[in-house]
């Protein structure tokens, strides 16, 4: 490692562990990077934060834009705060370019937790997304372990048929719907009720009470459960309105974490992830290190004029790129 890399190093890896959110939040700067020469610091980065991850509680927070996931963290962030949590928030910033860093907290959309000393709020460039994240969510998420963050909330953009990739990354999914979009029937079609393990019928306030409790009574009729699940996946109703609707969510998630700890779940869940992450993390590379690579970028140019006067097809084209193509031994 290179001496200018070494001092940021050990800036970083005594930042982290101090819990310093400015370091924290460059650390994560400097993982999103896709420069192969970030790589490598990345790389020790990650391992020498090892040791330390793996104590927080992971939850997942999907629904699509508008069905109150932002204020939903707000509250539920608060919440475990006052409870002396530390909690750490990953977003994707929405109004962000495809290179644009997040230095700072996403003040507009999470105000007051924001405000806390025991928040992080750290959203991510939108350009980046891989199923509804950012692809170094994951990573994120370990350096804010390792900085001492209890629960790590993770935010979607949406939720759609890609965007189940946040079950390979939290313990806990929280899938947020809400009345009268007709998204209810929309996702029990497309299976995306099968990634959640807790789902909120969210704004079930002032005149959408009673729609609410009949949607939520609709869909836990629709879910079919096997006889060995440990756990039969609950439908709440709740309501930002009222912050009482959290003392609830929180006891749920209890629960939901008390029946992973049983039989070691938690374990067996995290090790399907990291096997799902290896595979992903492998191709990403590839990928990454074939259009890096200065042969393939000089091919790649005379390959598209040829294409342009149709002297070759793409399959031939693409082929002869893969033959030159050497992966770093
Ligand atoms: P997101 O796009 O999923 O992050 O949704 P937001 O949290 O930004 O919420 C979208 C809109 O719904 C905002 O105007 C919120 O004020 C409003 N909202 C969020 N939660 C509730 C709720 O529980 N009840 C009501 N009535 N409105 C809510």
């Amino acid at each position: 490692m290179a001496l200018k890399k070494r001092l940021d190093f050990k800036e970083y890896t005594q930042g982290i562990f101090d819990g310093n959110k400015i370091i924290l939040s460059k650390a994560i700067t400097l993982l999103e990077s896709s420069k192969k020469e970030d790589r490598d610091i990345s790389l020790a980065l990650l391992k020498f934060a090892f040791p330390k991850t793996g104590k927080s509680f992971r939850i997942g927070i999907t629904g699509v834009p508008g069905s109150g996931k932002s204020t939903f963290i707000e509250l539920l962030g608060q919440k475990y705060i006052s409870l002396g949590k530390k909690v750490a928030v990953l977003t994707i910033d929405p109004s962000s370019g495809l290179a644009k860093g997040s230095i700072l907290a996403d003040k507009t959309r999470m105000e007051e937790l924001s405000k806390e000393r025991d928040a992080f709020i750290r959203p991510s460039p939108a350009g980046m997304t891989l199923g509804g994240l950012h692809r170094c969510t994951r990573q994120a998420m370990l350096l804010c372990e390792a900085a001492g963050f209890d629960i790590i909330l993770i935010e979607t953009v949406g939720v759609g048929q890609s965007e189940t990739v946040i079950k390979k990354l939290a313990d806990a999914v929280l899938l947020l719907m809400v009345t009268g979009t007709g998204d209810e029937l929309q996702f029990i079609k497309k299976g995306i009720i099968e990634i959640a393990d807790i789902i909120v019928v969210n704004k079930a306030d002032e005149e959408n009470v009673q729609s609410a409790e009949m949607v939520s009574k609709e869909i836990q009729a629709n879910i079919s459960y096997q006889e060995s699940d440990l756990w039969k996946v609950p439908v709440l109703t709740s309501s930002s309105l009222n912050i009482k609707s959290f003392d609830k969510i929180l006891s749920i998630i209890k629960l939901y974490e008390t029946t992973l700890s049983n039989d070691n779940l938690i374990h067996k869940r995290r090790t399907e992830n990291n096997i799902y992450w290896l595979h992903e993390l492998s191709k990403q590379y590839v990928i990454e290190d074939f259009y890096n690579s200065p042969k393939i970028i000089s091919l790649i140019t005379n390959l598209e004029e040829s294409l342009s006067n149709d002297s070759i097809i793409p399959e031939e084209a693409a082929d002869q790129l893969l033959k030159i193509f050497k992966p770093i031994e």
